[in-house]
């Protein structure tokens, strides 16, 4: 930890450490504004933190390029703690590819079966980008509404669905954009004039859309808008940071919390005011929003009075927006990976509603997985759990991206040979997933998690049940499949211990146990 504020400059491999009391308090993109002004380089990249993550705040993210976030688990929180404020890169080599023929042989393929054949989630992304999948998550109900309480007839009706999705932000968009070299293109810039005004800022995405847009009731895209760009500034988690402001609007409706105790903000359902300006405290520390600022499950405990029934957390971890009553899948991925409630890990979920194209499953070698599961039957589907898990952190841990990954028909095991001459097989490879997620649930054990630490809340399994819309009377058991995963991983579902011919298979004897 370092004794005052710094950050840290990576320049062609010479590092520094430089001062940066100066920038201590000032948001994400001012920060990254100074530093490249000071270092007079405008192409420097930067990640930086906020004064969420310098607040020390448990929901708090890292932000690069002004927005784009490693958001999720507070690792805003751990760089503050360190009192560093951000790392700044830039580098003049090109990474060193072993066959660069065969790469652009592979890109020239790729680029041209999107061309001729294009997946649905290839036309969706590179056209709306994730808001674009607003309107057809909302229909299927897998957007949680009104704190995971509501449905989407009576509480977040159709005619709210375009307010919150890409028709209602497509008159806000300026320009698209990429990450380096990407076709998909699933980025864009927005601008609001007005009472919410952002001059540039980042088109939200699906999951803030949905934590500021049905779970709190909300239709008013400016105000998404605006809360989007808060987060990135502040340096927030958009789902966390949403999806609290859902449970204090919960307790608020339930008496639980009082409008003193809120600053005398009316914090009632779809009020766009009041959770702008509930977030506006989340960023500053200050009133109702020091009590939020580390998230639901923390809040809860310092409220106490029942708000622990309204916080929708799995260790602490506020639930993504994927309905696992409407994928079961999902549920068992929130309670089982080691870094739990995230919608970017494997899992069953999206074969159960025929989301991957088949040509995808047999890229890796998965031709013995049904590109469509039957949703609601357990039965069977522990071993593709975990097959499904594998790949999706080799995806990961390689640094491409998941849209990339399964909406194109990505040759991923060709690119692996053909940048780095690693000869492996699909096989080898979803041996190297399993290994990573492992490793993974061995550092949970040694940090003192075990398996109960992680459950579903009972609202989010439909315990009780939604009475009216598409998961009407829908009730599902996460546990169930979460045990047959654990079966076929070699984890004991009580303890969580790791088998020992599954540590010597995976040749990690020597490291764990
Ligand atoms: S790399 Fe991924 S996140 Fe970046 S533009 Fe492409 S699809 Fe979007």
């Amino acid at each position: 930890r370092a004794p005052r504020p710094v950050y840290v400059l990576i320049t062609d491999g010479k590092v520094q450490i430089k001062e940066a009391s100066h920038i201590w308090g000032k948001d994400t993109v001012r920060t990254e504004e100074s530093i490249r002004k000071e270092n007079g380089d405008d192409d420097l990249k930067i990640a930086a933190i906020g004064p969420a993550g310098e607040r020390l705040s448990r929901i708090s993210a890292i932000i690069n390029d002004g927005g784009r976030a490693a958001a999720r688990s507070g690792l805003g929180a751990v760089m503050g703690w360190k009192n560093l404020k951000a790392l700044a890169c830039k580098g003049n080599g090109r990474p060193e590819l072993f066959d660069k023929k065969r790469v652009d042989e592979l890109v020239k393929g790729l680029m041209e079966d999107m061309r001729q054949r294009p997946t649905h989630m290839y036309q969706v992304l590179s056209a709306f980008g994730t808001p674009g999948a607003v309107v057809p998550h909302l229909s299927t109900h897998d957007t949680p509404i009104k704190n995971w309480a509501g449905n989407n007839i009576e509480d977040f009706p159709q005619e709210k669905w375009p307010k919150v999705g890409w028709e209602g932000m497509e008159k806000y968009v300026q320009k698209k954009y990429a990450c380096t070299g990407c076709p998909i293109a699933c980025g864009g810039w927005v601008k609001v004039e007005g009472r919410y005004r952002v001059e540039k800022g980042h088109k939200p995405e699906y999951e803030t859309l949905a934590a500021f847009g049905p779970m709190c009731l909300v239709d008013d895209m400016e105000a998404l808008i605006y809360a989007n760009e808060l987060c990135n500034l502040y340096g927030f988690d958009t789902i966390s940071a949403g999806a609290t402001i859902a449970f204090a609007m919960e307790c608020y409706e339930k008496g639980i919390l009082s409008k003193s105790e809120t600053d005398g903000i009316e914090l009632t359902w779809g009020n766009a005011d009041a959770m702008i300006k509930v977030l506006e405290k989340m960023g500053r520390r200050e009133g109702i929003g020091d009590l939020l600022a580390d998230g639901a499950k923390f809040a809860a405990e310092r409220i106490g009075r029942g708000a622990e029934d309204c916080a929708m957390h799995v260790g602490g971890e506020l639930v993504p927006m994927h309905d696992p009553r409407f994928a079961p899948g999902w549920g068992a991925t929130y309670v089982s990976d080691p870094t739990p409630a995230r919608h970017t890990r494997g899992g069953t979920q999206f074969l159960e509603v025929g989301a991957l194209d088949p040509a995808v499953l047999s890229l890796w070698g998965l031709e013995e997985v049904p590109a469509k599961l039957d949703k609601y039957n357990p039965e069977g589907k522990g071993r593709i759990h975990a097959l499904m898990v594998a790949r999706q952190y080799l995806v990961e841990t390689s640094g491409t991206c998941l849209f990339a990954a399964d909406g194109l028909r990505f040759p991923f095991i060709e690119f692996l040979r053909a940048v780095t001459g690693f000869d492996v097989d699909p096989k080898e490879l979803l041996k190297t997933g399993r290994r990573i997620a492992t490793l993974l649930h061995a550092f949970n054990l040694r940090e003192g998690f075990r398996p109960s630490n992680f459950r579903l809340p009972p609202r989010v399994a439909g315990n009780p049940p939604l009475r009216v819309g598409a998961l009407k009377d829908i009730t599902i058991d996460p546990e169930y499949l979460k045990r047959q995963y654990y079966e076929a991983m070699g984890f004991d579902y009580e303890t969580g211990e790791i088998r020992k011919e599954v540590l010597k298979e995976l040749g990690l004897e020597g490291l764990v146990g």
